[in-house]
């Protein structure tokens, strides 16, 4: 019997930037966007921090 059931949904899952936990970016209500990129945090916290050092981050 084989079953080609391969319909995983891909959820794609980036790091918040300050503290390296893994954010769903569609649930992401912090988020900045930086012309080519965006950044999305786990928490408002986290966006702060970003915005205080930003290069710190990259
Ligand atoms: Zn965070
Ligand atoms: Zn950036």
């Amino acid at each position: 019997m084989d079953e080609n059931s391969s319909s995983a949904p891909t959820i794609k899952q980036v790091l918040c930037p300050v503290c390296n936990m893994l954010v769903d970016p569609r649930e992401a209500v912090e988020k900045i966007e930086h012309g080519e990129h965006a950044h999305y945090f786990c928490s408002a916290e986290c966006r702060k921090e970003f915005e205080a050092d930003p290069k710190k981050f990259h």
